[in-house]
């Protein structure tokens, strides 16, 4: 009885879906799904496949009333999130949080009924609601304009609830904590904290153990600011065990995101240390030593060529 009901409603979704996608992936990546507790769920990507693939980290949880998703992957993906749902439930996707703007965290919010509550940071809704924006130059061969989905008719899809500093969603059991310490990786980056289950969703804030992106050029980023606006986290978010990062295959521990705060702090101190010795950013990076306690994070070149101009500029 079940089974058929759940095919039945897998059907009726499913032409809806096809009908508001865009045009299908040509590249199509295999969803990987985690059960982290009997209520809560991520959808990572394939291991053994490299690169951006289906995006960012996608949680699913269930409430007594529908089911919350955090980020929506890349656009085109929204049947495959959908048929990883039912797997799990009946229940339809009330509620869609995005950890921020970029493309491949709110890509097929589009393609999920106009009537699901999409929350976000309230800069990340002006992001979004934005007529000129770009994702970064050089991801999958160039320039990637996610904000182009949300205008027009669709602007319907853009965020129906937003908040500045802090945001509970639901209550008990069902509890969702939104906290926004300030600009870092973009500046309306989310930490998405389900307080039963001890867990936070931290995008692209840590999008996995390395160097991050720093979208200052598109989404006002902030490399100056993103070791305080994560040391705000580690600092003010409770009772946390398990961390869901925006990008890596498996989850995280608590103590990991105190250590990504210590490690990028470290880099931003080198780099301050650096420009008082009056060296250029080219020797700053050449001497970047990345501190033995920090061993299992990395610090790839092009992040490094990325962030330290960032820090010398203040920006
Ligand atoms: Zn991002």
């Amino acid at each position: 009885m079940r089974r058929i009901a759940c095919l039945a409603a897998v059907t009726v979704i499913g032409v809806t879906l096809a009908a508001a996608s865009y045009e299908a992936q040509s590249d199509r990546h295999p969803i990987r799904p985690l059960e982290l507790t009997d209520n809560l769920y991520v959808l990572t990507s394939d291991p053994a496949e490299q690169g951006m693939r289906t995006g960012g980290n996608t949680a699913v949880f269930l409430t007594v009333d529908g089911v919350v998703l955090v980020d929506t992957k890349i656009k085109g993906y929204g049947a495959d999130i959908l048929a990883q749902v039912r797997q799990i439930t009946d229940m339809p996707v009330t509620t869609i949080i995005n950890t921020h703007t970029h493309w491949d965290h709110s890509g097929s919010n589009p393609e999920f009924p106009d009537t699901v509550n999409i929350v976000t940071h309230e800069n990340t809704a002006a992001n979004m609601a934005s007529t000129d924006c770009d994702d970064g130059a050089g991801f999958e061969g160039g320039s990637i304009k996610n904000c182009e989905q949300f205008q027009g008719d669709n602007a319907r899809f853009l965020p129906d609830t937003t908040y500045s500093t802090q945001h509970t969603l639901f209550s008990g059991a069902d509890r969702i904590d939104l906290y926004y310490f300030g600009r870092g990786h973009t500046d309306g980056d989310t930490f998405v904290v389900f307080k039963d289950a001890r867990t936070v969703h931290t995008g692209d804030m840590m999008a996995r153990k390395g160097l991050p992106f720093i979208d200052a050029a598109n989404s006002n980023g902030s490399a100056t600011e993103f070791g305080a606006t994560l040391q705000g986290a580690a600092d003010g978010i409770p009772d946390v065990d398990t961390v869901i990062t925006g990008h890596a295959d498996d989850p995280h521990v608590w103590q990991d995101l105190v250590d990504y705060a210590g490690f990028y702090n470290d880099l931003l101190m080198q780099a301050h240390e650096g420009r008082a010795a009056g060296r250029s950013a080219a020797e700053i990076i050449a001497g970047y030593k990345l501190p033995d306690r920090y061993a299992d994070f990395a610090a790839p070149a092009g992040r490094l060529q990325q962030i330290v101009p960032l820090l010398l500029e203040g920006r």
